[in-house]
């Protein structure tokens, strides 16, 4: 089968034509055929083999690929909640459900996980035989290209969930509109937010973030107090979301914020920041908190729900597609004017 792999420890990725196809599954596993794999900013920096990429200690060779969605052609042993012709989605984190954490309900920071794409193989290619335990079965009907979305906009809606507070009347700023922080923009909308505001330097994105409803500003200079000046009367932002893992985006962020605001730190950088938390914490009452993947699995049902009652529209994500044979392309598009670039693999 075709299939984009990450062969070596060094920049670069292998577009290979005759991979033997999947294994049958294993018990406890599902073979699926991918119907569509979105490609994301961690795929960009496994290709360039980037610090953040190597942190993740690869198990190479690999069959890259984490966020997509596809139909069961093959149950393995044991398993009962799937069957041949079932059309699923695929959380990248595949939880143990055995570990202390997934005993308290938080298998999306499992101790023991393994990621999808990075250390077992993944969704660029034809067929991917996985673990039953990272599928999300799809209702009859759901569309299988917005299903490939649902990894990402799930990381928006466990953010969202972070906050423990409504977003009903809040005014929400989000630094970084890659398609993380369009997706919470997105939902805060949704979610009855008064007034979102994105900083993006790149004028696509920030022109897409305003065709969406947010109103979005150029990160600059002054950008503080532009942005302060569109916070209405409360001294500043309800709820900040740090979308773009710049040590910048930081600053601007948790600035932002009015008195006992909520900072949540979604997209995360290389580098340590700095923090005076006499002043933040203590003087101006901030709560922070980091969000991390998504929750098995009511980010998922609440995502679903939304897009099966025709509330969310994650088609309009979607900017271009490509074939395995294109995937160089799709990562140049990744770093320029797109919002989500799907692969599909069963295309020619
Ligand atoms: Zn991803
Ligand atoms: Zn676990």
């Amino acid at each position: 089968m075709k299939a984009i792999r990450k062969e070596t420890p060094t920049p670069g990725v292998t577009f290979v034509k005759n991979l033997p196809e999947s294994a049958h599954p294993l018990p406890g596993q599902i073979k699926i055929a991918v119907a569509a794999a979105s490609v994301c900013g961690t795929d960009l920096g496994i290709a360039r083999y980037t610090p953040a990429a190597q942190a993740f200690n690869l198990k190479l060779p690999v069959t890259m690929g984490h966020e997509g969605s596809g139909t069961v052609v093959e149950v393995g042993e044991g398993v009962t909640s799937f069957k041949p012709g079932d059309d699923v989605a695929l959380d990248s984190h595949i939880a143990c459900f055995d570990c202390y954490q997934c005993s308290i309900g938080n298998a999306h920071i499992c101790d023991r996980m393994q990621l999808l794409g990075l250390h077992v193989d993944g969704l660029f290619a034809e067929f991917c035989t996985v673990s039953a335990s990272a599928a999300y079965k799809l209702p009859q009907g759901f569309p299988l290209e917005a299903a490939a979305l649902l990894e990402p906009a799930g990381v928006a809606m466990h953010a969202l969930q972070s906050t423990g507070e409504p977003m009903l009347g809040k005014r929400v700023v989000i630094t970084g509109a890659g398609p993380v922080g369009l997706f919470i923009a997105e939902l805060a909308k949704l979610g009855g937010a008064a007034k979102v505001v994105v900083v993006e330097p790149n004028p696509w994105r920030r022109a897409f973030a305003e065709s969406r409803g947010a109103v979005a500003l150029e990160p600059s200079e002054n950008a503080s107090q532009a942005i302060l000046d569109l916070s209405g009367n409360r001294g500043g932002f309800d709820v900040a979301f740090e979308a773009s893992g710049h040590p910048s985006g930081f600053g601007t962020a948790i600035n932002a914020l009015r008195k006992a605001g909520t900072y949540v730190s979604v997209g995360f950088g290389n580098a340590p920041v700095e923090l005076d938390m006499g002043e933040y914490l203590n003087r101006r009452g901030i709560t922070m908190v980091g969000s991390f993947g998504r929750r098995l699995w009511s980010t998922w049902d609440l995502l679903v729900a939304l897009v099966a009652e025709g509330r969310l529209d994650l088609d309009a994500f979607i900017t271009h597609r490509v074939t395995l044979e294109e995937f160089d392309h799709a990562l140049e598009l990744l770093s320029g004017d797109s919002c989500k670039v799907l692969v599909i693999p069963s295309a020619v």
